[in-house]
Order: structure tokens, then sequence, then C-alpha cells
């Protein structure tokens, strides 16, 4: 299919792993992505990049949720094993998860694929302030969204994908592209662009911090919201999520509650040097939506593959929806050349 274009709008951790992904399948395709930001300016940059699939954020059905984490695993730690995966970003990472619920409410989906994960001792869980009632000691992945995203950056511009800064406000603004098929991953942005009333931004904010004495991550598991994540270069500490707020400034008094809660986890942090303040909008969405759509646009009937609404799961889910985004690319061709 060598004449074949195809628009990837959205430059995050969805936008360039479906373009990778779709270099792959349309080898002598034409492939844009096009974006208004990129790196920095995604949400994807200030994740903490763990490994670790949120309930509240799914596919719509258990097979579906199970097969995009397993996909997502995989694909991550084919990435892991090569001998550069320091510069990609993406290593294993052990930590406590401490909780007041249940253990026996853990995905057993999660179970079967990461390399450990087992319930904390009441010795271990002693030494954790606070009144814990139960926890976790597992081992995952981390994929560092600062290195992962320059990475795949580099990566789409040596696979000969063209790279364009555009905002769109209109999907008939990219009819003069004349494209065969759109991968629509614009994240909190499909809320405008596709008048998606069922997405919402949860937003996020995390202070990154100098502590090369933490090794292991922490993280209160009833709601995550207090987490303290070691990255390659840097700590993580977070976090909040506010229902429908779009402000990206850093809030000072998220800050400091943040670092409060962080401190009381592992009081050494009161050593910790600031780095910086980052903030995201999680594009949350109850379920994720990878589907078709065909869209009368300027006279065309466009088709579009939407790939958004990861929530605070897109790192971790990102290879297994773009897997899916793709074969729904396939499906789209397919029907489009049966129809020839
Ligand atoms: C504080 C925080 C911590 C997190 N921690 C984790 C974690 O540990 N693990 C995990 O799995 N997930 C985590 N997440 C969630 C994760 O960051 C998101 O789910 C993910 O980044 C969403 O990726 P995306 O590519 O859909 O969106 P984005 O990264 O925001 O990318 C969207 C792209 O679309 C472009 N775009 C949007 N609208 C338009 C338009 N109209 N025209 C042109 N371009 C457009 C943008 O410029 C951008 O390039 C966290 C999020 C936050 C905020």
């Amino acid at each position: 299919m060598s004449d074949l274009k195809i628009c990837v709008l959205g430059s995050g951790v969805i936008g360039l792993t479906t373009a990778i992904e779709l270099r792959k399948e349309f080898r002598n395709s034409s492939i844009d992505i096009i974006a208004d930001a990129f790196y920095s300016g995604t949400t994807s940059f200030v994740a903490a990049g763990l490994f670790l699939p949120i309930e509240s954020n799914s596919g719509g059905s258990v097979e579906r949720t199970s097969a995009w984490v397993k996909d997502s695993y995989n694909y991550w730690e084919n990435i892991r094993a090569l001998s550069e995966s320091e510069e990609i970003g993406i290593r294993h990472l052990s930590g406590h998860i401490l909780l007041n619920r249940s253990y026996n409410e853990e995905s057993k989906a999660l179970e079967s694929l990461i390399p450990e994960l087992r319930p904390l001792s009441e010795e271990e869980l002693k030494f954790w302030p606070g009144n814990w009632k139960y926890g976790k000691y597992c081992t995952t992945l981390q994929i560092d969204p600062s290195r992962y995203l320059k990475w795949a950056l580099y990566k789409v511009k040596e696979l000969n994908i063209n790279i364009i800064q555009r905002k769109i406000t209109d999907f008939g603004q990219l009819t003069d592209g004349n494209y065969d098929v759109i991968a629509n991953c614009t994240g909190i942005g499909a809320k405008v662009l596709c008048e998606d009333n069922e997405l919402f931004a949860l937003r996020g904010q995390v202070s990154l911090v100098k502590a090369p004495w933490v090794k292991n991550f922490v993280l209160d598991g009833n709601d995550c919201d207090t987490y303290i994540i070691p990255s390659f270069d840097n700590i993580v500490l977070g976090g909040c999520r506010h229902f429908e707020s779009y402000n990206l400034a850093p809030n000072h008094y998220d800050a400091l509650s943040m670092r409060e809660k962080c401190e009381h986890l592992i009081p050494s942090l009161k050593n910790a040097t600031l780095v910086e303040h980052k903030v995201g909008l999680r594009p949350f969405r109850l379920v994720t939506r990878v589907e078709q759509e065909y869209k009368p646009c300027s006279g065309r009937n466009m088709k579009i593959v939407h790939n958004y609404g990861h929530g605070g799961s897109g790192i971790t889910l990102a290879p297994g929806t773009s897997l899916n985004a793709v074969q729904l690319v396939k499906d789209i061709l397919i029907e489009r050349r049966s129809k020839m």
C-alpha cells in the first residue's frame, strides 16, 4: 500500500507509539505526525511512568482491558531487555503499595505478568508510618517519559515520519492533507476537538527532587494520591487529582501538601533538594476510546481511529491501545480496498 497517506494527530506517548507501530505495518506509506505541542509540552512528560494499571481506566470489558495490559507489558518488557534500555528509559523498579483495603482486590491479570507481587508481612507493614492494614511488595516496570519521548521522537524521524507543528480545531482542516486515515491521539485535546463530554481532565502535579538515597517506590494505594517514585535522574513526589481543573500552573499549596505527605512516609526526604514542579492534565474517560469513526467533513467522509482517554494509565497502556488502534486502521484500509 505505497500510496497510503496516514496522519497521527498528537505527539504524546500514545501518538508516538501509534506512529512507530503504524510504520511497522505500512512500510511504504507516508505518515505525518501533527501536534501543537511536543515533548515537555505534553501530559506524558509529567508522568511518573510506573507500569500500574488503574482499575478505573478500562477498555469497557475485562477481556479487552486484560489484552491491553498484557500486550503493553510484553511490549515494554521487550524494550527493557535491549542493551540500550537505560537510554530509552525503561527498567524494573520495586516498591511498596500501602493500603487500608484488602489485598485480594488486586487485579489477577497483573499478578501473572509482573516479576513480583506479594502481600506485605505484619513486620513489613509496621515499618511504614501510618495505620496501614494491608500492603504489597511489587516489582514492575518504570518507563521514564522524559527519556522515552526523546527516544521515540528520534525514532519517528529515523523511520521517515514527518513531524508537523500545527493546532487542529476541526477535523475538516485535515482534508488538505488528503489522508486515507487519521489516528486521533490528542489526549485531553480530544475534549474540544471531538466535543467529547465523557472526557475530563484530572489535573496532576508532581515535584522532582534530588534524593539519590531513595531506591524504591512507595505509594498510598488507597487513592494513589501520595507517591514517591525514583526515576532515572530524579525522585518524583506526588501527587493530586483535581477533577475538571485545567490550570497548568504549579500550585504552591499542592506542592506543600504533597511534600508533607511524602515526608511523613520517608522522613529523610526533608533533606531532598527541589528540582522543579510539573503539572499535567490526565485525559480521564471511564472507557478509554479506541474505536473507528466515519466523520463527514468538508464534503468528505473522513476515516478516524480514536486512541485517547487513558487517564492515569497512559504510559502503562500506550502499547496495548496503540496496537489495537493499528489493527483498526488496517480494518478500515482493507474495507476501503474491497470497495475499490
Ligand atoms: C502527575 C501525573 C502522573 C502520572 N503518572 C503516570 C504513571 O505513573 N503511569 C501511567 O501509566 N500514567 C501516568 N500518568 C498518565 C499519563 O501521563 C497519561 O495518561 C498520558 O500521558 C496520556 O498520553 P497522551 O499521548 O494521550 O496525551 P498527551 O501526552 O497530552 O499528548 C497529546 C498530544 O496531542 C496534541 N494535541 C492535543 N490536541 C491537539 C489539537 N487540537 N491539535 C493538534 N495537536 C493536539 C498535544 O499537543 C500532544 O502532542 C500520569 C499523569 C500525570 C498528570
